[in-house]
């Protein structure tokens, strides 16, 4: 249940607090898997909106009716902090140089090799979810046939690793990649240092994405061996719009987010 929401991060704020500032703006959003979960703001607002309630149950409702909460509460402080400032919302903002970028970031050929990639991962995930039922039933009979316990635990794990790596970072690289393109392309943002770090960023994480689900396409290929002409298929795309990344961001390559890389 929502505590005070943008306010109480507000007041975390104004205490003294252990925070990394901006630290969000770095990751790849994972926080399950993320070791700075105490130190970021962005974490915490979890529970002002009441996200780490045991008793929640994770249905899409529950996380649509939760970001809806989110941006209903946004909306309504910017609103009345807006109207304390003497801030006109509705005054007219030339927003045409965004747009521009959002449209040639859209229809640039990475974004297209990127939705490429997401298709070719959601298809396979669609159409392999025997196979990878299968797997599981392997082993639990290598375990009901007494193999090593432990080996199997260790296998299964890597297994399940994988399978989650792929499904975090597929639709994440499209929508890095569209950041950074779009980004790149803003001719309203003037400061060139801060458009070099959010647009290598942006393409950073993207990058690890594509290099860790290609660490996890090749642990797949070793277990779905009767599979191994599509994954061989995804592993080939993967390297190349790995390429196509670089590329495009020269800079990428060794650029370190802070507390990331
Ligand atoms: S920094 Fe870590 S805890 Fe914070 S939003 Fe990113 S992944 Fe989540």
């Amino acid at each position: 249940m929502k505590k005070k929401g943008i306010r109480g991060m507000i007041e975390k704020l104004n205490e003294p607090n252990n925070f990394i500032s901006g630290i969000y703006n770095y990751c790849d959003g994972w926080c399950e898997r993320c070791s700075y979960t105490d130190r970021c703001l962005n974490y915490s607002s979890r529970d002002e909106y009441g996200f780490n309630n045991e008793d929640d149950e994770g249905t899409l409702d529950n996380t649509l009716d939760s970001v809806f909460e989110i941006f209903s509460d946004i909306s309504a402080f910017l609103k009345e902090e807006a109207e304390k400032s003497g801030i006109d919302l509705n005054e007219e903002v030339d927003m045409s140089d965004y747009e521009n970028a959002k449209e040639k970031a859209y229809s640039h050929p990475l974004t297209k090799k990127t939705y490429k990639y997401f298709q070719l991962v959601n298809d396979w995930f669609k159409s392999r979810k025997e196979i990878v039922t299968q797997q599981t039933d392997e082993f639990i009979k290598f375990a009901e046939l007494g193999f090593d316990e432990e080996k199997i635990q260790s296998n299964v794990n890597e297994f399940q690793d994988a399978i989650e790596v792929i499904q975090w970072y597929y639709t994440l690289i499209r929508v890095k990649i569209i950041r950074a393109l779009h980004t790149k392309f803003d001719k309203s943002y003037v400061d060139e240092e801060f458009t070099f770090e959010q647009v290598n960023t942006s393409a950073k994480i993207a990058l690890v994405g594509c290099e860790k689900s290609l660490a996890a396409w090749k642990t797949l290929y070793e277990y779905l061996k009767e599979d191994e002409d599509k994954i061989l298929t995804i592993l080939a795309y993967l390297d190349k719009l790995i390429k196509s990344i670089k590329e495009e961001f020269p800079d990428v390559a060794e650029y370190k987010r802070p507390y990331f890389d």
